[in-house]
């Protein structure tokens, strides 16, 4: 796959967001590529024509803009991210995300990190002396012979919930984002016991991927059937 990357300067880091009150999204464009990803809409508002995962626009100057916003707004809760992962394999080497967190831990603004990597272990010495943040990993299966059918460039689901299990160990508040609820997700819940305080579970609009569910022979997975199993089982935790 090639990947195009272009390091721009944004006009604004911060925006308002109909999910939380505000949302940081250090990149445009997403590595991970999930075949069902929302957040592909972005290339109609940012004019690329390039298919979904093979452009990252890498916002060179996100934490000079939030050093300079955080003092005109008022402090609420940040979500980072909300479309594009934070933790992509380009954050190893730009360090945005990073330095947007010191920047919202010095001040003392509440975060909910996202993300589907286990790079945010890195973060772990902000998040774990920062007041009021949360880390959430999307975990969609237990299965990760389908997580590779549905996300092949993202991290493996074992690595998404030892990630949990350490920052959750470590004291951390943990949730797992379980959307969409992919198929091979029962046992989910016995896989993350003990290692989050609380669980999504949302039932997205699937339609991007549902050629996956056609070639594979999934297509009853996309039942209310098997949604509501799911959902019960991940109720006990
Ligand atoms: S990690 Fe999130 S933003 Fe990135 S492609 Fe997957 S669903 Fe989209």
């Amino acid at each position: 796959m090639t990947l195009i990357v272009k390091e721009i300067r944004a006009k604004t880091i911060l925006s308002k967001s109909k999910i939380y009150p505000y949302v940081v999204n250090p990149y445009t464009g997403c590595q991970h590529a999930c075949s069902y990803c929302y957040a592909r809409f972005m290339k109609r508002v940012t004019g690329h024509r390039e298919p979904w995962g093979e452009f990252v626009d890498v916002k060179i100057n996100a934490a000079e803009l939030l050093r300079k916003e955080i003092k005109k707004k008022k402090r609420a809760g940040v979500w980072v991210s909300g479309v594009c992962d934070p933790y992509q394999p380009l954050e190893a080497e730009y360090r945005l995300t990073r330095q947007c967190l010191e920047i919202l831990a010095r001040n003392d603004w509440p975060v909910i990190i996202q993300t589907r990597s286990p790079l945010v272990l890195r973060d772990m010495d902000i998040i774990q002396d920062a007041r009021d943040f949360e880390v959430g990993l999307s975990v969609t299966t237990a299965d990760d012979a389908i997580r590779k059918l549905f996300e092949p460039n993202a991290p493996k689901i074992e690595d998404r919930i030892a990630a949990l299990d350490t920052l959750h160990r470590a004291g951390i508040r943990t949730y797992a984002m379980i959307a969409p609820v992919l198929p091979g997700a029962e046992g989910l819940a016995e896989l993350l016991k003990g290692k989050i305080d609380y669980v999504i579970i949302d039932r997205m609009n699937y339609h991007y991927a549902d050629w996956v569910y056609r070639k594979y022979g999934l297509l009853d997975k996309l039942s209310d059937d098997y949604y509501y199993r799911v959902r019960q089982e991940l109720a006990s935790l």
